[in-house]
């Protein structure tokens, strides 16, 4: 699989015989060239979106998302978002629509997901320590 750029627009070929194929498919419809694994595809910057839940945390009832997304270089994370964040409707977004979406860094906003903007700690999730980025906006 080989990633092409026209006019702006990111996609992928199939690197056996040219077609058009998505980023997250195993092998291609056209050919049948199987592609290396998928977390070959997810850049350091990149975050894809596995799923979400709603939740309140403090003593505020503040509103959160508490998203599981993966990226090459962490893995598989979770990060705790406030809900009236945009952050929070691009995850909702990408879960929603089937998982098809990257988180991008290049949205209206600069980075949707950056790292300094989070800060590891163990907070309880249904009774159990978990380690979590939390958004350092949860944490004033
Ligand atoms: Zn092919």
């Amino acid at each position: 699989m080989v990633k092409n750029t026209s006019y702006g627009y990111e996609y992928y070929e199939c690197s056996n015989c040219g077609q058009e194929v998505d980023q997250l498919e195993d092998y291609c419809q056209t050919c049948g060239h199987a592609f290396q694994k998928r977390t070959y595809y997810i850049s350091n910057d990149k975050f894809i979106a596995h799923s979400f839940i709603e939740l309140t945390i403090g003593s505020q009832n503040t509103k959160v998302i508490l998203a599981t997304l993966e990226n090459q270089k962490l893995g598989i994370r979770k990060f705790v978002v406030p809900d009236n964040k945009q952050i929070a409707n691009r995850i909702k977004f990408f879960v929603i629509n089937g998982n098809r979406g990257y988180l991008e860094d290049g949205l209206i906003q600069k980075k949707l997901i950056v790292l300094n903007d989070f800060v590891e700690i163990s907070i309880p999730i249904n009774e159990e320590q978990e380690k979590v980025f939390i958004h350092n906006s949860l944490l004033l």
